[in-house]
């Protein structure tokens, strides 16, 4: 059985784009495996011979009532992918930088003892430093990545298929 990998994050960081990336618009074969909904976009991904499955996720909002409750920031299925997941992708945006809404996803995140892979998108026009500020989320050293042109996507998914 594959593993299953989760992009969260919050709108417009760039999920989509790095869920392109990944399975080059190659559409999984899910109908079969039992716990998966169809109410997030899964594909079929491979790197070096190692296949999984990635998650798409559009629902992180930014209904923010200032309760400071995650679930301000996540939807649903979000929860339900990241349920479902054996792997988190963090995506965040190097141009906006850091922003409260991510450290509330980080903090989340923390308390789920899986494995998070912290990306830090959009590099491309950054100063080279920016993605450094995402240390802060202590989920490691950020991946720089610009999912638009590719850059970036093969040193995340050396370290995501290192074990599988
Ligand atoms: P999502 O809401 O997290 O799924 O984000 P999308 O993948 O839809 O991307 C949101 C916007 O950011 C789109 O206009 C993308 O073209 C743009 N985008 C995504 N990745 C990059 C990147 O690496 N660099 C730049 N400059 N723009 C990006
Ligand atoms: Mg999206």
């Amino acid at each position: 059985i594959k593993p299953v990998v989760a992009l969260i994050g919050r709108p417009n960081v760039g999920k989509s784009t790095l869920f392109n990336q990944f399975t080059k618009s190659r559409q999984a074969l899910v109908a079969d495996m039992s716990g998966l909904t169809r109410d997030r976009q899964y594909g079929d991904a491979e790197y070096e011979g190692k296949s999984f499955i990635v998650v798409d996720t559009g629902g992180i909002g930014e209904a923010d009532d200032g309760s400071g409750n995650i679930d301000d920031y996540m939807s649903e299925q979000s929860h339900t992918a990241i349920h479902e997941a054996d792997i988190i992708v963090f995506v965040t945006d190097a141009r906006s930088g850091l922003i409260g809404a991510d450290e509330e996803i980080g903090k989340f995140l923390h308390t789920l003892g899986k494995p998070v892979y912290l990306v830090a998108n959009k590099i491309d026009g950054v100063h080279d430093a920016a993605p450094a500020e995402f240390y802060a989320l202590g989920l490691g050293e950020p991946y720089p990545m610009a999912a638009s042109h590719g850059r970036g996507l093969g040193n995340l998914l050396e370290d995501i298929t290192a074990d599988m």
